[in-house]
């Protein structure tokens, strides 16, 4: 069966220099320093708030700013503007001094910062923007250049024109719209819904693993995933991660539907167990995320995919534009396991919440300082007016492992935002800006680019 949709003509059509489809925090960052640079921005999310997974997901965890000899401050820029922002709200636990993050990373409030992004958005008259609407298509003739897009809210359906386009949907929907090709990982990391609870406290010591295991049959919907958990600053309450999804396509519209549901009984039979073990708790869900967490969806096809192999030997790209420290972290894609190759030089593998194995990845007593994440990797092949920035990054396994984190994809984030400025003043396509320009460009808004140590690719 087909249906044809009947041609339609869009009377509602806005213009800006650059439009950034996903308001993540790496979506509003691109938007924020394309307009710091001079640009009219229109930025759209289909959410009621800004900040992805980081607000709508719970997840309030960013990683070290700092290099893994504690020697230099390798992130700076709006990650860091943020962090100084919250913290004036006690939203925030400590960043300033690696020893404050490397090992627990950076906990923040989601909803506090769902507030100030708003406010930062707010505070720039450049950037127009639409939240609960929807990218919905592309309008262009030529593969890879974007004249419009359609975008759906309540008003419904307009267009909007501009010289360039920011991709930071997630899940490469825009790149998809102009044809470009995508990817997918054979093994895609499983999504995840986080929670937030009160009265933790109120559970006493107890081993997680071993009780989850207890009820299992009895609970057959409790999660596998691998339990991590973190306070909220400025609060009494927890967030826990640990429901998974097994098998999930997560670029696939009925799955993710699906994954919604599954993971919200992995909670919900982690509140029966905790209920019957420990029948005088007072332990209660407070929020339930309102999108499941995606970790992986589709990639692009760039002009300079990242590898893992490049990534862990601290590889040094004239087009780097940002760094970080996170470990390779893979989840299993139809197990409880995962594993961690740390900047250390100790790789880590737990299966059921046990450590199964732990050898090094780098001879003894050798260190990663921080690896590398370069601008061709955000950049489509075929591209003419159309940058990404996110998680569909073009990253192997073993890369996108490390460089999914926040504190990594908010960098690139700010260089698509400079990239798409800088294609938009020197009139020429996206793959052609000099990325010294960009790098020079990022460096003057506070972000840290570092000089090569190592050898140049
Ligand atoms: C459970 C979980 C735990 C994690 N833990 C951590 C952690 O501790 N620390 C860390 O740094 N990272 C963590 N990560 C990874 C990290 O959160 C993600 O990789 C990262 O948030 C991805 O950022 P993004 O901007 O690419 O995508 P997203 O955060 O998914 O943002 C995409 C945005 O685009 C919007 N959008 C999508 N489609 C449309 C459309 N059609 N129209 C308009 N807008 C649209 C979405 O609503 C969303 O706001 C975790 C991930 C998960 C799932």
């Amino acid at each position: 069966m087909e249906i044809i949709i009947p041609e339609e003509k869009i009377t509602k059509v806005l213009s800006a220099d650059i439009c950034v489809i996903g308001g993540s925090c790496t979506g509003v960052f691109a938007a924020v320093r394309a307009a710091r640079l001079g640009a009219k921005v229109i930025l759209v999310e289909k959410a009621n708030r800004f900040g992805g997974v980081a607000t709508c997901g719970l997840v309030g965890m960013w990683h070290s700013l700092f290099d893994m000899e504690c020697q230099k401050q390798i992130i700076g820029g709006l990650t860091y503007e943020m962090l100084d922002r919250l913290d004036k709200r006690g939203a925030v636990s400590g960043f300033r001094t690696p020893a404050e993050s490397l090992e627990y990373g950076i906990r923040f409030n989601s909803e506090e910062l769902t507030l100030e992004l708003d406010e930062l958005v707010l505070e720039h008259e450049n950037i127009r923007f639409f939240l609960n609407t929807s990218f919905s298509r592309v309008i262009g003739e030529e593969t890879g250049r974007v004249d419009a897009v359609i975008l759906e809210n309540k008003s419904g359906r307009f267009a909007v024109k501009a010289d360039v386009f920011v991709d930071a949907s997630g899940d490469a929907l825009l790149c998809r719209g102009a044809g470009l090709p995508l990817w997918k990982s054979d093994k895609p990391q499983p999504p995840t819904s986080c929670a937030r609870f009160s009265n933790w406290n109120t559970l006493g010591q107890h081993d997680l693993k071993e009780l989850v295991e207890k009820y299992r049959s009895e609970l057959p919907d409790l999660p596998c995933g691998y339990f991590w958990s973190m306070d909220i600053p400025g609060t009494p309450d927890m967030m826990f991660a640990g429901t998974r999804v097994l098998n999930c396509d997560c670029s696939d519209g009925e799955a993710i539907s699906n994954a919604e549901v599954t993971a919200r009984r992995q909670i919900r039979a982690l509140m029966d167990m905790y209920r019957r073990e420990f029948p005088e708790n007072r332990l209660s869900l407070n929020s339930l995320p309102s999108a499941v967490g995606i970790r992986e969806g589709d990639h692009i096809t760039s002009c300079g995919k990242l590898c893992g192999d490049e990534l862990l030997a601290g590889t040094y790209f004239d087009d780097t534009i940002g760094h970080g420290t996170y470990p390779v972290d893979v989840h299993g894609t139809d197990d409880d396991s995962i594993t961690f190759w740390r900047l250390s030089g100790d790789k880590f593998t737990y299966h059921a919440q046990k450590l199964v194995c732990q050898e090094r990845w780098l001879p003894e007593g050798e260190i990663l300082p921080h690896y590398n994440i370069p601008l061709s990797s955000l950049i489509p092949a075929d591209a003419v007016n159309v940058i990404s920035a996110g998680r569909m990054i073009d990253a192997d396994r073993k890369a996108f492992g490390a460089v999914r984190v926040m504190v990594n994809l908010n960098q690139c984030g700010e260089a698509a935002g400079v990239a798409a400025w800088l294609a938009l003043h020197r009139q020429c396509s996206i793959s052609q800006t000099d990325h010294n320009e960009v790098r020079q460009l990022l460096n003057n808004g506070s972000s840290c680019i570092i000089e090569p140590k190592e050898t140049s690719k």
